[in-house]
């Protein structure tokens, strides 16, 4: 797959501390926490662009720019407290109507990250990096993912399409949608007389 982003969306970071602990591929950032777990009270901020451009959704490839990701890392008693803003649109058709509609979405992610695991832990509440490396990109890419919503809808009460002529109910009412008539009725029709 190429990388359709260039690199400088996907560099940009705005802090000296981590430049040289710091590995990246096209599409990630590899943080290296050592010196985070050897030292408490440590805390500094990184911006980062996650590129989920590409990344298939429910049959629609919705995001059309990166997603911007502020992270704070602090370390406090061997492990490290990592909590993310992350901010992005998605393009998605509306799951009702089907009109292709943008919003912006925006979530706030925490972690405790730590290098080992007393027995008594459950590992659900921690991102266990024994090397001490962090595929940052990796782990806000599924916080991303679980979080988003399981419904597009471009708005609450989309009224959506009308099930027998497909108009967008959104734009008003169409023809047939009155004159439904349950199939179960449908035997008694005339039994009360000619219709009107
Ligand atoms: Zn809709
Ligand atoms: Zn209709």
């Amino acid at each position: 797959m190429t990388n359709p982003l260039p690199f400088i969306i996907i560099y940009q970071y705005g802090i000296r501390g981590f430049a040289p602990s710091q590995e990246r591929d096209s599409n990630s950032v590899i943080l290296d926490l050592k010196r985070f777990f050897q030292s408490d009270g440590l805390s500094e901020k990184l911006t980062h662009a996650i590129d989920m451009v590409g990344m298939e959704l429910g049959g629609v490839k919705p995001f059309c720019a990166p997603v911007k990701a502020e992270v704070e890392l602090t370390s406090f008693g061997g492990s490290v407290a990592l909590e993310a803003q992350v901010g992005f649109p998605l393009t998605m058709p509306c799951d009702r109507c089907c009109e292709v509609f943008t919003r912006e979405y925006a979530y706030r992610f925490s972690h405790a990250i730590v290098r080992e695991l007393a027995s008594s832990e459950d590992d659900g509440e921690f991102i266990l990096v024994e090397d001490g490396r962090l595929d940052l990109d990796g782990l806000l890419r599924e916080d991303i993912l679980l979080e988003l919503p399981g419904k597009f809808l471009c708005r609450e009460d989309c009224a959506g399409l009308c099930p027998k002529c497909g108009k967008n109910l959104n734009e008003g009412p169409c023809g047939c949608s009155q004159r439904e008539i349950d199939p179960r009725w449908e035997a008694l029709k005339g039994f009360f007389g000619p219709e009107e």
